[in-house]
């Protein structure tokens, strides 16, 4: 089998993969990313790659279409909305999962041709907080450093991040580093405890948003004690002591920390030259987002720690090509290839390289205000690609029905079913990872090439073909001529040099003369080039400036919501929901709260929370646990309404956002709580794909089918019918056992002498070995075996999964512990667990400290 090199798909670390079309995954050892790690998410990418659930022919109003006909109905449509309502009433709505390619061309059609700047992303979601503090520190969007400077730190300060779960294989780069340099310090900044403080020789507990008051302490102590580097400071930044003098006026009790903490803090971080300060969505995704990194970039620039080996600010980027996007100009604030819309000449060398008939003159609506435009009919026509807006966007309830009021929608997506895909009139099959060509940027701006190793399914196309082919049928074919993904990158570097007059960081022409079939990854402007070692910044007088910020005001409800990702799953689940070992991880939407106020709520670990604000609720499972701090909760963002009932947690999250950066605040949401007091609790194994049906319903695949955990207020007369309504189960033999004195009903299904479907009720939370149950589907185990629990092969329950490479279970560990496993190593060694992808490891450890809170319903 030839394995393809290429790269994830998934986070900003982008480590480099060889596929295969069996399904073969391994690391590439020679990707300066990860140098052949993986985490469990890329190790399972061969588990993804499936047809199921993919659209692979385009669809007009829900009815099969050809090419032709869709694309002649969407160039129509969008010339005919352009002609009647001007260019401003069209917009795109892009993301990170595009490649470089896709962007570069969507970002020229609607620039220079359609001449609107309204194209967004959900990198607004993401990164605009740190494009926005880097254009004002530096003048340019520009991260300075490289993943080398993580290792070589003495002092490695994460905030807002947890590189954990979100960043994998750059947080085992960092643990490599501390081990093999144990004098290195990890700082965790996070309200929450999370996998990565488990690394951390210092947690620092913040309150929500107090990072700018953490920070300003920080250089208000580096300023009383003689700790600015003066001579880079007068010669190299302007904006000194206004910021030092805003950063002295600033309470620091704002940050929610002690003042032993903070004095600690400040004293390690002035006392090693070498400090990477890391951070990502818990800085960005805030209302104060832009001060937040200001506040981080003011302390690298008043002591000079930037630019050189080990030291800097770093941004870590969430999606795998947020950085792509943002080179090619791929939002609304942008032009192209870090050039100015504001600036006139500007505009004018990019439509004269374009050749375009036009170019917009001023930025377009960034996501909140494009979907805004959308609810009062601003906006007549609409192109969302590759992303799921009616998930992901804050209060997606309001943001699906504002994308369900546009006259005309068109989606590019591989997938037939998503949230945003049901809302649309034309639906375009788009090629998927392994199918698709093209580069991505990853958070240190290194280029990759994606590359296909598997045939394009049915009809699809890539999408900056399908964006061409719209384009053409617009009137704009001779710009849009490419021949493939090559031509659109060979345009996007002549483009840098046909600019090359203005001063910028941008710098491609190490790729001027690269073979497009054979480019290697490669940074730019050259690798492990450092921006700013020689004081030189982009500014137009040459120096970076220091940006006093002010710390807000602490807000104190009696909930404070924050929401972020699993350690296994993807955004909105399209492709990780796919592989079954990363689902079993954690199969439900839950909520972490604080033991005490499980207490004072009267909430047992597994009991259903129900949450609510002005913008809607949802019910999720209690995940009663100290990482969280007393009237803190922590959601994750990943389910929809096709994977459950009442779990889309972006419907809580309010459209507030950054006033600088235009990115939304899905950190801080204010709600109440109180526990959903259901009338029955269910689980279901079947062999059949299965729907969100009840108050609560959480759906999963698994290794023999789907699995649904459910609870309801109304109980059936009939449990049979019920769960043959909810399996889907019309022809099977049903056995049923019932516990009048507990409630307690037990539904197996069988067809041909093989289990079907499995349904346990029970009046309190399902206490069941899911893994025993959803072994039985399809086995010809005898159902009231199936229904006591056993496992067709009779094997002791290996509990929940902690390692998805190897599905080791949480009893298996412990059994494991308890034989004499008393470190992570040993654990490896008898179980396997943590020697693949090592994304456990925090998991393991935790569980060795006996910490480990197990999910609710095991
Ligand atoms: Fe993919 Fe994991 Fe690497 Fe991120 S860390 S790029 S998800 S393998």
């Amino acid at each position: 089998m030839t394995l393809t090199r290429t790269t994830c798909p998934y986070c900003g670390v982008g480590c480099g993969v060889l596929a295969g079309a069996d399904g073969t995954i391994k690391g590439d050892p020679d990707h300066p990313a990860n140098f052949g790690r993986l985490c469990s998410k890329g190790s399972a990418l061969g588990e993804t790659t499936d047809l199921e659930g993919r659209l692979l022919h385009p669809k007009v109003d829900g009815q099969r279409a050809d090419w032709d006909s869709a694309l002649d109905l969407v160039a129509s449509k969008f010339s005919a909305t352009i002609a009647e309502h001007g260019p401003d009433s069209l917009a795109f709505y892009a993301s990170g999962q595009l490649l470089t390619e896709d962007y570069y061309v969507a970002n020229k059609l609607m620039k220079g041709f359609i001449g609107s700047a309204n194209i967004d992303t959900n990198s607004r979601l993401c990164m605009a907080s740190s494009v926005a503090g880097h254009k004002r520190a530096f003048g340019t969007d520009t991260v300075p450093g490289t993943y080398a400077d993580l290792e070589l730190a003495d002092v490695v300060v994460l905030v807002g991040s947890n590189l954990a779960w979100c960043h994998p294989v750059l947080y085992q780069r960092i643990a490599a580093a501390k081990a093999a340099r144990p004098h290195m310090r990890v700082v965790n900044v996070d309200p929450r405890r999370t996998a990565s403080t488990d690394l951390a020789d210092m947690h620092l507990a913040i309150a929500p948003d107090g990072d700018v008051a953490l920070f300003n302490g920080l250089l208000a102590h580096l300023a009383d004690h003689d700790l600015i580097d003066q001579n880079f400071a007068a010669r190299h930044v302007n904006g000194v002591a206004e910021t030092i003098a805003a950063a002295r006026a600033t309470d620091t009790q704002g940050s929610g920390l002690s003042a032993q903490e903070l004095a600690a803090f400040y004293a390690l971080w002035a006392g090693h030259e070498k400090v990477v300060t890391v951070y990502s969505q818990g800085v960005n995704q805030s209302s104060c987002g832009t001060d937040k990194v200001n506040a981080i970039l003011n302390c690298h620039l008043a002591t000079g720690r930037i630019g050189k080996p080990g030291m800097g600010p770093f941004s870590a980027t969430g999606q795998p090509n947020a950085m792509g996007g943002r080179e090619v100009g791929g939002l609304a604030n942008m032009l192209a290839n870090h050039l100015e819309l504001g600036e006139p000449d500007h505009r004018h060398a990019v439509q004269e390289f374009w050749n375009s008939p036009t170019i917009c003159t001023t930025p377009g609506l960034k996501a909140i205000d494009l979907f805004e435009a959308c609810a009062g009919g601003q906006i007549k026509a609409l192109w969302v690609m590759s992303t799921n807006p009616a998930v992901s966007m804050p209060d997606s309830n309001h943001v699906a029905r504002a994308i369900a009021n546009v006259p005309f929608v068109v989606t590019s997506d591989i997938m037939e079913r998503t949230d945003t895909t049901d809302l649309a009139h034309v639906c375009l099959p788009a090629l998927g990872w392994g199918e698709k060509d093209g580069t991505v940027t990853n958070s240190e701006r290194r280029i990759s090439r994606q590359r296909s190793f598997l045939p394009p399914p049915g009809s699809a196309r890539a999408d900056w073909r399908i964006i061409s082919d719209v384009a053409a049928r617009m009137g704009f074919g001779a710009a849009f001529d490419y021949r493939g993904p090559a031509d659109v990158f060979a345009e996007y570097i002549a483009l840098d040099a046909a600019t090359a007059q203005f001063p910028r960081d941008l710098d491609l022409s190490i790729f001027a003369d690269a073979d497009y079939a054979t480019l290697v990854p490669t940074q730019w402007p050259r690798n492990d080039h450092r921006f700013f070692a020689d004081g030189r910044f982009y500014h137009s007088d040459g120096k970076a400036r220091m940006v006093p910020v002010v710390a807000p005001p602490q807000l104190r409800p009696r909930f404070q919501l924050n929401t972020g990702r699993n350690r296994d799953q993807w955004h909105t689940m399209t492709r990780t929901g796919k592989a079954p070992r990363l689902g079993a991880h954690l199969a439900e939407p839950y909520v972490e709260l604080h033991p005490r106020d499980a207490d004072a709520l009267t909430a047992a670990p597994g009991d259903l929370i129900r949450l609510e604000n002005a913008q809607g609720e949802v019910i999720l499972r209690a995940l009663v646990t100290s990482r969280v701090a007393p009237g803190q909760l922590f959601a994750p963002m990943h389910w929809t309404r096709l994977t459950s009932s009442n779990g889309v947690i972006n419907r809580m999250t309010a459209p507030v956002s950054d006033p600088i950066s235009g990115q939304p605040a899905l950190k801080a949401g204010a709600v109440t709580a109180s526990v959903f007091k259901a009338k029955w609790y269910g689980f279901v194994a079947s062999a059949q794909a299965l729907t969100p049906h009840a108050p609560y319903a959480a759906v999963s695949r698994t290794v023999t089918g789907w699995q649904v955990e459910l609870a309801g207020r109304r109980v059936p007369l009939d449990w049979v019918a019920e769960a043959r309504a909810l399996t889907g189960e019309a022809e099977g033999t049903a056995s049923i056992q019932t516990d009048p004195a507990t409630g307690a009903v037990r539904v197996a299904f069988q067809v041909e002498g093989r289990i079907t479907a499995l349904m346990f009720i029970s009046s309190a939370p399902v206490v069941l070995s899911r893994t025993a149950a959803i072994a039985c589907i399809g086995t010809d185990i005898a159902p009231l075996a199936a229904l006591a629990g056993r496992t067709p092969t009779d094997q002791p329950d290996p509990g929940a999964t902690v390692c998805a490479c190897f599905q080791v279970g949480r009893n298996t560990l412990l059994g494991a512990v308890a034989n004499g496993a008393h470190s992570v190593t040993a654990l490896g060694d008898a179980t396997c667990a943590g020697t693949n992808c090592g994304s456990c490891k925090p998991e393991l450890a935790a569980l060795l400290e006996g910490t480990t809170v197990p999910m609710a319903a095991e």
